[in-house]
């Protein structure tokens, strides 16, 4: 089995929890942490009013916290938004944004997830900008044209100094929640081509940590996370069990090795 470079799992609860299951899962998830190898970085993001209890309980472990989505604005009359710097006053270090559920539900563009991403760099923390196809548009041959389409509107906001302090998670929509992972080598194929295209942007695309998310279990974790170009999982479902987070953080200090 190939070592390979090291590897980051972050778990995306979605608006799953309640104060009293968060604990059990953060103290579980901290403990079990505590016992993966250096090569493996870990984080959550939780709902945006679990932030301080997610501080509370992750500060001093292995594990880092963040939201699931940000305001495209700093403050201001924008009812029900959370800003960035908001995260950050909870020591929180990650953000997603472009999550497929947000382009679906929210109708984000991939114009907002870029401008979404500008305001969470300039906070200071690590945006995890999603990209994904639909089952029609895999099913049509478009999967690259989308991916490519959605990474190069946040590539074109970023200057290639920015653009290596992102991490981009390939996110089939027909993956997600479906049971039906991506297998290792569609996955793969997908992550070379994004890395070829931040390449392409003159993005120092080594630096850039490419996740694959889409039913990620612990079944399916190692061989997903052995693909040169899978640097990590974003995990849905399978974050809010304990032991199965953990099993799949422990896949991938399998086949990962400090840089
Ligand atoms: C997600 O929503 O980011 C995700 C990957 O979900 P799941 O693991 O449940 O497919």
């Amino acid at each position: 089995m190939s070592k390979q470079r090291a590897k980051l799992v972050v778990g995306n609860w979605k608006m799953h929890g309640r104060l009293a299951e968060n604990a059990v899962l953060l103290e579980a998830v901290a403990r079990g942490a505590g016992e993966l190898p250096e090569s493996v970085r870990v984080g959550v993001c939780v709902p945006g009013l679990y932030l301080a209890q997610a501080q509370a309980l992750l500060d001093g472990s292995r594990v880092v916290w963040g939201v699931q989505d940000v305001s495209a604005f700093t403050q201001g009359a924008y009812t029900g938004e959370v800003a960035a710097p908001m995260a950050v006053d909870f020591d929180a270090s990650l953000a997603i944004v472009g999550h497929s559920e947000r382009r679906a539900y929210h109708r984000e563009s991939s114009e907002l997830v870029a401008v979404k991403a500008q305001r969470v760099l300039e906070a200071g923390l690590t945006p995890i900008v999603c990209v994904g196809e639909t089952l029609e548009e895999r099913n049509a041959g478009e999967t690259e044209q989308v991916v490519g389409a959605q990474l190069d509107a946040v590539l074109a906001k970023l200057s290639p100094q920015e653009a290596v302090r992102i991490v981009v998670a390939y996110e089939p929509v027909w993956a997600i929640g479906s049971g039906k992972s991506a297998t290792a080598q569609q996955a793969q194929d997908v992550h070379a081509f994004l890395r070829a295209r931040l390449v392409a942007k003159s993005v120092a695309a080594a630096d850039v940590p490419l996740l694959y998310g889409g039913s990620v279990k612990p079944g399916n974790a190692e061989e997903l996370f052995r693909q040169p170009d899978i640097d990590g999982g974003l995990i849905g479902g399978a974050s809010l069990k304990d032991q199965d987070f953990l099993a799949i953080c422990k896949a991938a200090g399998a086949v990962s090795v400090t840089q």
